[in-house]
């Protein structure tokens, strides 16, 4: 009686913690899609085969065993399963088939060794064979993700699941080699049982942090991300572009400033869907000029910033004429004119006095500006006297202009 009190109560609370699960399920937010249901189904169900179990010991029902039997099974085959959702696998019905399988096997094998073998010595360590292979391939599917979240998390899971498949592979080779011992030493047969059932129910905590953590990393790439682009947005780039900027000082830093050219017109002409992608693809365009130490980050809507680590003026203009080449060639071929866009782009490297990154990026964007008013589809650095259709006749000497008087 005392074995059923305490199975029943182990189902009790895992009945609330998968509710707790469900309840969390019910935002928007949570990942892992379907994952936290069907885990939140292998919590309950279970110890629910752990109570059919005890019932079936307690009321000698040979069926109530075979179906508690059956039901571990199952539980251990619902936890599988959302460990593959959750790694990212895709659920096909034939990999659904292969999960299940094994626990129908438990069930068919079970009814079988009742009804027609009943000295069969499987029957007795089947039932942990199986459930030590269902953990085994839980706690692999949990180190096959362990580049993604978090270590602690994942090593719980991998742990939690390693430790039920020893013990199942333990009570299977000894039942299956002498299967009338679990009459003999009742309590070891129980207690390794009772482990092989908690022991997954303990990583279910692992398991809710890992979703907690990709969440979090998922905010924390929307965060600095530019959805459109893939680029870093404003956010990142000041984070990153002040680390460089100091690790810069005294040494060379460059930057440009990159700005589509009429692209109000293209929006107006093609649509913004298209002008959307039209935007995907020159940050693109811009990404491949730059080298992996290099920054590049979409700022504001058609505009984006890029900071070249040691580069010089030329190095800063010879990156810059790259990317102002490689969007005008790769536009060309484009049949609707209006589609043919091209950038211009403001250089400037960083200078003694330049107290702060903003004075580097101003001085770029001033050589924008006059690139613009140039005629655009150029590059121009701060470094160039300029001639601008703003103010006829005047020579504007970007450098000049930029020192503090
Ligand atoms: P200029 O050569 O002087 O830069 O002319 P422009 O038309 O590119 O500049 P302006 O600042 O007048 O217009 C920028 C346009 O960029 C306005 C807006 O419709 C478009 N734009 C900004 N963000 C997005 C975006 O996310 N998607 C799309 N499709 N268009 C955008
Ligand atoms: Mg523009
Ligand atoms: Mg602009």
């Amino acid at each position: 009686m005392n074995e059923l009190a305490y199975s029943l109560i182990l189902f009790v609370l895992a009945l609330g913690m998968a509710v707790t699960l469900l309840g969390a399920r019910q935002s928007p937010l949570v990942p892992f899609g379907l994952a936290m249901p069907q885990w939140a189904a292998a919590v309950a169900v279970t110890p629910l085969g752990l109570v059919l179990m005890t019932l079936g010991r307690t009321l000698n029902e040979p069926w109530f065993l075979l179906l508690g039997k059956g039901t571990i099974a199952a539980g251990y085959a619902l936890f599988v399963g959302a460990l593959i959702r959750a790694v990212g696998m895709r659920c096909s019905r034939r990999l659904r088939l292969l999960v299940f399988s094994p626990a129908l096997v438990v069930l068919l094998a079970s009814a079988t060794y009742l009804v027609i073998e009943p000295d069969q010595p499987l029957r007795t360590g089947l039932l942990s064979l199986v459930l030590c292979g269902y953990s085994f391939a839980a706690a692999a599917l949990a180190l096959s993700d362990l580049h993604r979240g978090s270590r602690f998390t994942l090593m719980m899971l991998a742990g939690g699941f390693g430790l039920a498949g020893l013990v199942q592979l333990i009570r299977g080779i000894w039942l299956a080699g002498d299967p009338a011992s679990y009459v003999t030493y009742p309590l070891l047969e129980r207690a390794l049982l009772s482990i092989g059932v908690l022991a997954p129910l303990g990583t279910t905590v692992a398991f809710a942090l890992t979703a907690s953590n990709r969440l979090q990393a998922e905010f924390a790439h929307l965060a600095h991300r530019d959805e459109l682009t893939g680029l870093p947005n404003r956010r990142a780039f000041l984070r990153q572009a002040q680390r460089l900027f100091s690790a810069a000082r005294p040494h060379r830093l460059a930057a440009l400033v990159i700005d589509i050219d009429h692209f109000k017109q293209v929006n107006d002409r093609l649509g913004h869907p298209e002008g959307d992608r039209i935007l995907a693809r020159v940050a693109g365009t811009l990404a491949s000029c730059i080298d992996p130490g290099d920054l590049l980050a979409r700022v504001g809507g058609e505009e984006f910033y890029c900071l070249l680590p040691g580069a010089d003026l030329r190095e800063a203009e010879r990156v810059a004429e790259a990317m102002r080449q490689k969007c005008e060639a790769t536009f060309a071929e484009e049949k609707r004119s209006e589609a043919r866009v091209t950038v211009s782009v403001g250089a400037a490297v960083y200078r003694d006095f330049d107290e702060h990154l903003n004075a580097l990026i101003e001085r770029a964007d001033r050589a924008l500006l006059a690139a613009k008013a140039l005629g655009r589809n150029r590059v121009v650095t701060d470094a160039q006297p300029l001639r601008t259709t703003a103010v006829p006749g005047k020579i504007v000497d970007l450098r000049q202009s930029s020192r503090p008087s």
